[in-house]
């Protein structure tokens, strides 16, 4: 992966307001929305506002109030998503061996219903 960060990504287009997205909350430091191909009954996006390539560019690059405000803002989201109470998933994919598709780093939020154990390694 390229350590430049690509501002064509389509969320960097959604953050620009040049595609639109299904948004469920938005604040100074992130924004959240519903994944176009749901993986479980809710399937939510939270991505910040900075541009971050990936997990890994956002914990290194990030400041502490912008890592303070995304994580803060993640968990709360999921509260008000209703998913919370009876458990969720939280899952960011860096990187090739991740399949990473869209190189602006996203918190993937999955709920709504049982999610069963772990991610499966191809063999
Ligand atoms: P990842 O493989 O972790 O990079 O996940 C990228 C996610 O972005 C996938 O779950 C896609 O379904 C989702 N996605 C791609 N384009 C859009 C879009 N325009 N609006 C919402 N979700 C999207």
């Amino acid at each position: 992966m390229s350590s430049a960060y690509d501002d064509q990504n389509i969320f960097a287009k959604i953050l620009r307001g040049e595609i639109p997205c299904n948004k469920v909350y938005e604040d100074e430091f992130v924004l959240a929305f519903h994944d176009i191909q749901p993986q479980s009954k809710v399937h939510v996006l939270v991505i910040p506002k900075g541009a971050y390539i990936s997990f890994d560019d956002f914990s290194q690059e990030a400041s502490d109030a912008e890592l303070a405000g995304f994580f803060r803002a993640a968990g709360k989201i999921a509260r008000d998503l209703g998913i919370a109470g009876e458990g969720y998933r939280a899952l960011a994919n860096h990187g090739v061996n991740a399949n990473q598709e869209v190189p602006h780093f996203h918190l993937h939020l999955f709920g709504g219903q049982p999610l069963g154990r772990m991610i499966k390694v191809p063999g």
